[in-house]
């Protein structure tokens, strides 16, 4: 791709020019030029991921406005554009109100982050019901590589045949539960992009046991999988043993499927990092895509951005068996419109584990010329009351 329209000077410019004026209330209309009341520079606050994911938002937000969201687009430029960091004893948290946009990285880190303690706790509830279960990766993809245009369709078709292959009766009769995501990756090079399903199954041990005959190996679904797809050739498919996560669990098992319910979504599908900076993929130049203004497929900017929106929208990208209890309250479904307010442990050990509370900084995101970061702009030395309360 040519980055020609996307140089990292007229970059700079459009983030100093946006995100300056914009209130850090996420309701709030943008200020108007010259009214920003962002205060002068204080210490950094210094951590670059969290710099990077602030830069990547807009980035992003400049998409939204060019594929006409520009509600999400302020949405996601007053994400995170004040963060509390309660300083204890023996560690840190932060707070921060998110925009909850579905392309915003740090709701997709979030998520992530969430549905994988979500699905930890109930997997490991329900093997321990069934002493020697086993949990599988089961990876299948869509079929082919698909351009931008066919990705809508193409997830639509995964979402609607993986029940199915769940209900086949050699599946049935061999998989206890199931928790299954959605996943999309585009190739830079192609520009095609491969949906795929990654699967966790819980197996009972009765299995693996040869005269039970419960086994399904990977030629097999290969074959389930290609009947459900109803495909002429065979899907790739890909399944293997989660070593170490059974019950009881240890430490090792959690961390292993920790590890495998994490799914990672794939930023570089959208940004990438260019001389350390963000850049949007498809900002620069133009794919087929029918944008829905009745010309059908015509070339367009920011198609990959367009194509994650259409292929997500009101769609479960997680989804579990019943018995995984997925109508309960605490699944997680951060909806669109909320404005969470994030705790980030720094380490692992949970706020319990922090010890005396010391004072609260407040860092602000402004950027100035082709420098952006949190700068410190004040200190409270009042302990903010409960886990999720911000400070005065
Ligand atoms: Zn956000």
């Amino acid at each position: 791709m040519t980055d020609s329209a996307y140089s990292w000077d007229a970059l700079a410019q459009s983030i100093s020019a946006d995100a300056l004026h914009f209130a850090r209330d996420p309701d709030s209309p943008p200020l108007d030029d010259g009214e920003s009341d962002l205060p002068d520079a204080g210490k950094r606050e210094g951590n670059e991921a969290r710099r990077f994911r602030q830069l990547t938002k807009e980035v992003i937000a400049k998409g939204l406005d060019a594929v006409g969201k520009p509600e999400l687009a302020l949405r996601m430029r007053n994400c995170c554009t004040k963060i509390y960091k309660h300083i204890h004893e023996n560690g840190v948290r932060f707070t921060a109100h998110e925009c909850g946009v579905p392309v915003c990285p740090d709701r997709e880190r979030r998520d992530a982050r969430r549905h994988a303690a979500s699905v930890e706790r109930r997997i490991m509830k329900l093997m321990a019901k069934h002493p020697g279960s086993q949990a599988l990766m089961l990876t299948l993809t869509f079929g082919r590589a698909v351009p931008a245009h066919e990705l809508k369709t193409a997830v639509g078709d995964l979402i609607r045949d993986f029940p199915k292959l769940m209900l086949t009766a050699a599946v049935k009769r061999a998989v206890l539960a199931w928790v299954r995501k959605v996943e999309l990756a585009r190739n830079p090079v192609s520009w095609l992009w491969i949906a795929h399903i990654h699967a966790l199954l819980i197996v009972p041990a009765e299995y693996f046991w040869r005269e039970r005959k419960f086994y399904i190996d990977q030629k097999k679904w290969a074959e389930l999988w290609r009947k459900r797809r109803r495909l002429d050739y065979q899907p790739v498919v890909d399944v293997r043993v989660l070593r170490g996560v059974k019950a009881p669990m240890d430490a090792e098992g959690r961390k292993s499927l920790r590890e495998a319910v994490k799914y990672d979504t794939k930023p570089s599908s959208l940004v990438i990092p260019r001389g350390g900076r963000p850049v949007m993929v498809g900002a620069g130049h133009k794919e087929p895509y029918d944008i829905g203004d009745g010309r059908g497929l015509q070339p367009h900017y920011h198609v990959p951005l367009r194509a994650v929106l259409d292929a997500t929208k009101n769609r479960r990208i997680l989804s579990m068996s019943q018995n995984l209890g997925a109508d309960d309250d605490d699944v997680p479904e951060l909806e669109f419109g909320e404005y969470p307010e994030d705790v980030e442990p720094e380490d692992a050990r949970g706020p319990r584990d922090l010890g005396r509370f010391i004072c609260t900084e407040v860092y602000v995101w402004r950027v100035r010329g082709l420098d952006a970061d949190y700068f410190l702009v004040g200190r409270s030395f009042d302990e903010p009351q409960g886990r999720l309360a911000m400070p005065p």
